[in-house]
């Protein structure tokens, strides 16, 4: 094909030969065959690349400059991505584990190893039940492949439990969605950023998290825009905010409320709007107004006016967009938080124009159309309802089987865990997921995991849960196959395949077919590649609120995706949602009172700080692929925890001192980072390490009532320098370390706002 003349050239760039595990000049001679489009594999922005092949391997990357969201813009994520294809850590061959419990895993063929998952499956299954088998489901995977495990789990196993790892991310704002607005979506389309007066960012690490819109939020600012944030951590893009609220953990919904009582009290509330597209506001109005901000101050360790401040340029602004991210939603109240923020933007009227809106923004690669394919404890394809008579026989009818064959709604991912460890859930099969870094209380998990009889891990590396795994199957990354992704936008985008899985390797979708077929289900998944199986998905969404039937994958190359809803071939999508009506029957959207209630654990003499984890920049959620990239794991080569300069003097510790962390859970010993951009009773530590390196030994595995999602955000702590360093460190190299403190060190604070670039 030929090249865009911009297009840079890798000469004098360096890359790593992983044959022999040491860096070597890059083969800036040799000629690259093809330039494969595609799109980044890690976060929700999922920008837009080329994937450079020669000799039939993937040997680098080249931003796409034609592409609407990401402009040629890649962060070290996406430019190192492209590594962990030929990675020498690839499983290349199945692995069952010989001897019982305590053997080795060890190469068996694809014969063995498939026919024995589907003779145990069928022999658990008829000693204990359908429901004793589990599917444990990923979302860094396409649309085609979640979809997929959504069948195979109902159809091919006849099981309820079917559940997946975005029920850890994603799950509050789906609450917060479906209860609010009707559609679980972000409802603009991030072009609609730089038309906003006001951006108000609460949990929502932007710059590290999602590194692509932050251009975006500077398009906005150079034309004006103000930004405020509110965050325990002074983030990167706190640190430029006009207004800056360090808000204690937890507390998220207090300060929403008390921001709600400003803009009533001071008449800065959209009447017209709210009598017009709305219900239920004199209840809310009613509930809020018990939130003044005096003593919500005392309760996010604010202070008065600020709350005010921020409630005045929000409520003033002619077009605010508010974004959140875990930061609000991974608590034990995250549907409430999430609640909070639409009473704040429906009350002030800011929804379906350009620049007002309320978006929750995607962690995961395929976060958004990972929740909408039916592989949702509670969900069918389309955001349909496996509890909704209707929706019931609809798929039924798609799927070939009798209504009452289709199982009913299973546990959550999260109370799938208890229930392998009272042995009701006997036997799993995983694929893409690495529970055993990202669930919370992690000797609860492992000693779950360890319980079940067969455990079946599908995945490219051997990640920490696959290590315990008793068979292990190795599948394809993204750049070995196709088939589409739904970013944070709800913009549906199509993967291409670039090279083949290597050695055994197969696709993950052939793998699962495969099984069925074993299983004497094969009729159901006839499927020769992924655009069968999304041609299947355009006919089991029809209809429904996520309707992808008007989508095909000559659309989303000639549109540069599409945005859904898309109900017919010739609709061009719908990249802002509720410009006239919201997705309730009646067109409305529903205001919800919100009490704040306190987090799950508050310090105490003997925890007397609050725990907070979350990502940085270099990693992706467990770390499975970014630990494995020579670049990221240099910049971050394990974890830390930041604490406050002022709380470091009072515990006696110093910059680089090894620290034992201590909860209700159990402890861990990681070195210090002392910073001033974190509250004073505030720590935190990323989450992206595993083993005796997880965050997730200490946080707190209490679930919000609705949707089930962990409260990774807030838990008691204590905090003390180490007798000695952790076991690990004796491999670790202390210059590592060094250049990991300085990366996280922050800039001083701009103490206010940043002024338009010059250009
Ligand atoms: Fe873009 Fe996200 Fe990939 Fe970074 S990690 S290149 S922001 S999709």
């Amino acid at each position: 094909m030929s090249l865009d003349k911009h297009f840079f050239t890798p000469e004098g760039t360096d890359t790593y030969d992983f044959s022999e595990g040491k860096p070597t000049p890059w083969q800036s001679n040799q000629e690259v065959d093809r330039y494969v489009p595609t799109h980044c594999c890690y976060c929700g922005v999922q920008c837009a690349m080329y994937l450079k092949v020669a000799a039939g391997k993937v040997v680098g990357v080249e931003p796409r400059y034609d592409f609407p969201y990401n402009h040629g813009m890649l962060c070290p994520k996406g430019t190192t991505a492209y590594q962990t294809v030929n990675h020498p850590d690839r499983l290349t061959h199945p692995l069952m584990r010989r001897g019982g419990k305590g053997g080795a895993l060890e190469r068996a063929s694809w014969d063995e190893a498939l026919d024995t998952i589907a003779r145990r499956f069928r022999e658990i299954q008829a000693a204990h039940g359908n429901d004793a088998v589990a599917v444990y489901s990923g979302s860094s995977m396409t649309n085609e492949k979640c979809y997929l495990m959504g069948k195979f789990a109902r159809v091919a196993l006849g099981t309820r439990h079917c559940d997946y790892n975005g029920r850890l991310c994603m799950s509050s704002a789906t609450g917060a969605n479906e209860l609010s607005l009707g559609i679980d979506r972000a409802a603009n389309p991030v072009s609609d950023l730089p038309h906003a007066d006001v951006v108000f960012a609460i949990g929502a690490n932007i710059g590290e998290c999602f590194p692509i819109i932050t251009s975006y939020l500077w398009q906005a600012r150079d034309r004006g825009c103000k930004l405020i944030v509110a965050d325990p951590r002074q983030t990167p893009i706190a640190r430029t905010a006009d207004l800056y609220l360090p808000l204690r953990p937890g507390t998220d919904s207090a300060l929403l409320n008390a921001m709600l009582y400003v803009i009533i009290t001071e008449g800065m509330v959209d009447e017209e709007f709210i009598r017009a597209r709305t219900s239920g506001w004199e209840e809310t109005k009613a509930e809020a107004l018990k939130y003044p901000p005096e003593p919500v101050a005392r309760v996010c360790g604010l202070k008065p006016e600020t709350i005010v401040a921020a409630a005045r340029l929000y409520g003033q602004a002619k077009a605010a967009l508010l974004y959140t991210a875990r930061g609000l939603e991974h608590q034990s109240k995250g549907v409430d938080n999430g609640v909070a923020c639409a009473n704040l933007a429906l009350a002030t009227g800011n929804f379906g124009r350009p620049g007002a809106g309320y978006m929750t923004l995607t962690g995961q690669g395929n976060g958004q159309g990972g929740r909408e394919m039916g592989q949702k404890a509670s969900q069918l394809p389309g955001e349909r309802e496996i509890e909704n008579q209707e929706d019931r026989e609809y798929i039924a009818s798609v799927w070939g089987i009798a209504e009452p064959e289709l199982p009913h709604a299973g546990y959550p991912a999260t109370l799938m865990i208890p229930a392998m460890e009272r042995q009701e859930i006997r036997a799993c099969f995983m694929i893409c997921s690495n529970p055993l870094v990202s669930l919370p209380d992690q000797h609860t998990v492992e000693r779950a995991l360890r319980r079940l009889d067969l455990f079946v891990v599908t995945d490219f590396f051997l990640s920490e849960t696959a290590e315990l795994a008793d068979i292990v199957l190795p599948g394809n990354v993204w750049a070995e196959d196709g088939g589409t992704s739904t970013n944070l936008e709800g913009r549906v985008i199509k993967y291409n395949r670039a090279v083949d899985p290597p050695g055994e390797a197969r696709l993950d979708w052939e793998i699962v077919c495969d099984l069925a077929r074993r299983l004497g289900k094969g009729h159901a998944f006839d499927y020769h590649s992924q655009r069968d199986i999304f041609e299947e998905v355009r006919v089991a969404t029809k209809g429904a609120r996520a309707d992808y039937y008007g989508i095909t994958y000559e659309k989303i190359n000639a549109q540069n995706g599409v945005f859904w809803p898309c109900p017919t071939e010739d609709h061009p999508g719908t990249p802002r949602l509720y410009e006239d009506r919201f997705g309730f029957p009646d067109g409305k959207a529903r205001f919800h009172p919100i009490t704040y209630l306190p987090p799950a654990e508050e310090p105490d003499a003997t925890y007397p700080l609050v725990l907070t984890t979350g990502r940085v920049i270099y990693h992706y959620l467990s770390g499975n692929q970014t630990r494995r990239t020579p670049f990221l794991l240099e910049q971050a080569p394990c974890p830390w925890v930041e604490m406050h300069e002022r709380t470091a003097e009072r515990l006696g510790i110093a910059e680089g001192d090894w620290v034992t962390v201590r909860t209700r859970r159990g402890e861990m010993t990681v070195p210090a980072l002392v910073i001033r951009t974190i509250r004073p009773d505030t720590i935190f530590i990323p989450y992206h390490y595993g083993h005796t390196q997880a965050a997730n030994i200490l946080t707190n595995p209490v679930l919000e009532p609705m949707n089930k999602i962990p409260e990774y955000k807030v838990c008691a702590a204590a905090a003390s320098k180490a007798e000695q360093p952790p076991a690990w460190a004796k491999d670790f190299d202390p210059a590592l370390l060094k250049l990991a403190g300085r990366n996280r060190r922050a800039l001083p604070s701009a103490g206010g706002r940043v002024g338009p670039r010059v250009r």
